[in-house]
């Protein structure tokens, strides 16, 4: 069960004015607020420990060193993946995705196919386009249908011994919808592709098992997951991250240099060039600690009351609507309101101090689907209650009322 009242205590955010009404934050999809717990770990490092890992003999650098790697360790633990060095700790998930994407430009051949799912981010399109242009592979699409649920038949036929690589979001960020990744990984591996799932939208709502879902690769950001911005995981099987090549050149990354060839260090270090995000990859294992002294059963059971409770309360608005309607979905409500643009809507709801995204949400081709220019998009944490609910809802009654 969740205690919400309580849990609000843990972030200081939460008690704010904007614009002189009391903070209601909906715009978790884009990023999660901070607790305490993770603000203090911050703290921790620069005011006790602040020095660079992995190089020095001293002792601010030991210290570092040993929490960084148990942030690696818990990171392993949360996602069950079987090595602690399969976890490459990353600038977040457009660069996971950058270093696999980078990896199969010299694995892939012309006519090869790269198939991505219809629902996908930008971060999640451009790459394997750029991959294309550069290798000469094709990409297909798995279209989807009105409810934003995807075309699973076609994918069957989009499928060949041409296919590659599959890659496709675990949870839609512009409309909520859960994939069938279990599906989509099983007939992916039944024609020798490999996998990666974009895991940044699942990663606040459920503890992905990637040893279950037998995954090539899944890729986060902290930031969702109520850690720091600039920091997040790449998993990889063992097996593929020992294939592909290296992303970046630099210090950390290799074995031995000299101007003739130069040997890679093992993983994960081999894709972890430079000083990484040091403070950021602690306090990332800080948030997963957070997270699962809540609960993720718990916070599945209330996020899902609260998106019903704001899908009902949404829909009795005349004019109003929902898209993204899969059986199947998680605490992110995309609408619009007939007449009114997203951009207007967001501007009263700001007024009135409720924080929401509006936009195309970086997948211009479900609105391109939708033949619309964008929506509102309000999601919801665990941390949200159904007084801001009501907030939005009124909010919203009131901005059609200036509008229409
Ligand atoms: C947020 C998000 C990303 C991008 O994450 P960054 O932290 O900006 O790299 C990619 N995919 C999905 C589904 C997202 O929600």
């Amino acid at each position: 069960m969740i205690d919400v009242q309580k849990i609000r205590k843990d972030f200081p955010i939460l008690d704010r004015e904007v614009n002189g009404k009391p903070l209601v934050y909906l715009d978790n999809a884009a990023t999660s607020q901070t607790p305490k717990q993770v603000i203090d770990a911050i703290v921790d490092y620069y005011q006790n420990y602040n020095a660079n890992i992995h190089r020095g003999v001293h002792a601010l650098s030991q210290e570092a060193t040993d929490k960084y790697e148990q942030a690696r360790i818990k990171i392993q633990k949360h996602f069950n993946a079987a090595k602690a060095h399969e976890i490459i700790l990353t600038s977040g998930t457009t660069h996971s995705i950058n270093i696999v994407a980078n990896g199969f430009s010299s694995i892939l051949k012309k006519g090869d196919e790269i198939i991505v799912s219809a629902l996908e981010h930008h971060s999640n399109i451009v790459p394997w386009q750029m991959l294309c242009e550069k290798t000469g592979a094709v990409l297909k699409v798995i279209p989807m249908n009105e409810e934003g649920e995807l075309l699973m038949n076609v994918y069957d036929e989009l499928l060949s011994d041409k296919t590659k690589l599959v890659f496709c979001n675990h949870i839609s960020n512009a409309l909520g919808t859960i994939n069938p990744i279990e599906e989509i990984i099983i007939k992916a591996h039944g024609v020798g592709a490999a996998v990666l799932i974009d895991g940044a939208q699942a990663a606040p709502h459920l503890a992905a098992d990637v040893q279950k879902l037998d995954v090539d690769f899944y890729a986060i950001s902290a930031h969702k997951v109520c850690g720091p911005t600039g920091v997040g995981m790449l998993y990889g099987k063992e097996e593929w991250l020992n294939k592909l090549p290296p992303y970046q050149g630099g210090g950390e990354m290799i074995a031995e240099v000299t101007f003739k060839k130069t040997t890679y260090a093992d993983l994960p270090h081999k894709f972890e060039a430079g000083t990484p995000n040091i403070c950021g990859g602690i306090a990332f294992g800080a948030a997963l600690d957070y997270m699962n002294t809540i609960g993720f059963d718990a916070i599945e059971v209330y996020e899902h009351e609260l998106l019903e409770y704001a899908t009902k309360k949404l829909l009795e608005i005349e004019g109003l609507r929902i898209y993204g309607t899969a059986k199947n979905k998680t605490s992110v409500i995309s609408f619009n309101i007939e007449g009114v643009h997203p951009y207007d809507m967001g501007s009263i709801l700001d007024k009135l101090g409720i924080a929401v995204r509006t936009g195309h949400h970086c997948a211009q081709p479900i609105m391109d689907f939708f033949k619309i220019p964008g929506t509102v998009r309000a999601s919801f944490s665990f941390y949200n209650t159904k007084e801001e609910v009501d907030v939005l809802v009124e909010g919203v009654k009131k901005a059609k009322s200036m509008l229409l």
